[in-house]
């Protein structure tokens, strides 16, 4: 398979969807990340890499740092995960209260924001003082110790996050959380500012592809568990679009509103795409018609 041409055929025929749609605002530094942006890798699980455009600049990657957090969950509290969140898809906004009440505080699954703070909040039962254990898994995944939080982007979650807090208060009201709202909260504000390029998501998301192995080599989650965290990302991991993605591009996917996207093809390959500006549901426009194209060009998809 040539995937440097078909990258480079990608990056041409998405130019005039880059910079339609918007960021995402409503987190002031991600409202001024340059319109103009578009990166892409692909890495298989040889090892092999090829990437096209802005794939080594770092932005936010948002959102998609749940998929590591519910790695990790499934990894310290094994089927117990399921007790507090479910595993549908919602339907709703990402960041939506409604159904949290008529479903008496189990999010609907661990990549909304409520889902995510109950993961967070498990997580956070075995993380003794002065450890990171989500940031240590990143790092590891990746083989990147570099890879760290943005305080920027950090702070103006803080700043603005209400919705977030009333997510989690709420949650604490149902007995969903077993810590202190405001520390659950603020693991989950930095979850969202980590800073990754899509070289560097592309390695620390390559265990998803191999059954387990991360980029060096080291087992950082069990066959069954990526099999799980696939399954999850494909049904849930881009929020009300998860049906349209299915249709389009056809593999287990992951977005933040950062604009990033990350797609898994088990046992051949994972991609990193990044571009800004965002759909009406949250998802990268450029980004998420890379991928179909990506699928369509290779044939190769989890269909
Ligand atoms: N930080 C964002 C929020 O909490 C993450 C949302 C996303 O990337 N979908 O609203």
């Amino acid at each position: 398979m040539d995937y440097a041409r078909i990258l480079a055929e990608i990056a041409e025929e998405v130019r005039p969807l880059v910079g339609q749609g918007r960021t995402a605002d409503y987190i002031p530094p991600l409202a001024d990340v340059p319109r103009d942006r578009f990166g892409m890798v692909l890495r298989t699980v040889g090892n092999e890499a090829y990437s096209v455009g802005h794939a080594q600049e770092r932005f936010s990657i948002q959102s998609i740092a749940k998929v590591f957090s519910l790695t990790l969950a499934t990894r310290l509290e094994g089927d117990a995960v399921w007790e507090r969140v479910s595993r549908e898809p919602s339907g709703t906004a990402f960041n939506s209260l409604v159904q949290l009440e008529v479903e008496r505080g189990i999010p609907r699954n661990p990549f909304l924001n409520a889902g995510a703070l109950v993961v967070l909040d498990m997580v956070l039962s075995h993380q003794r003082e002065g450890e990171d254990l989500v940031l240590d898994f990143v790092r590891r995944a990746g083989a990147n110790p570099a890879v760290g939080y943005d305080p920027v982007v950090a702070a103006a979650e803080r700043a603005t996050g209400h919705r977030n807090r009333a997510l989690a208060h709420f949650l604490k009201s149902f007995g969903n959380l077993r810590n202190d709202p405001d520390r659950v909260l603020d693991a989950y504000f930095l979850l969202c500012s980590i800073a990754m390029s899509c070289s560097e998501l592309a390695s620390a998301f390559q265990y998803l592809a191999t059954g387990g192995l991360a980029a060096d080599g080291e087992e950082v989650a069990t066959a069954r568990q990526v099999k799980r965290v696939n399954a999850v990302m494909l049904t849930c991991g881009v929020y009300d679009e998860a049906g349209d993605y299915a249709y389009r591009v056809g593999l287990p996917a992951k977005s933040g509103v950062g604009g990033g996207v990350v797609a898994v093809m088990p046992g051949r390959f994972v991609t990193a795409v990044w571009s800004p500006c965002l759909s009406e549901k949250g998802n990268s426009l450029a980004g998420t018609m890379a991928l179909e194209l990506l699928t369509t060009k290779t044939a190769l998809s989890v269909f």
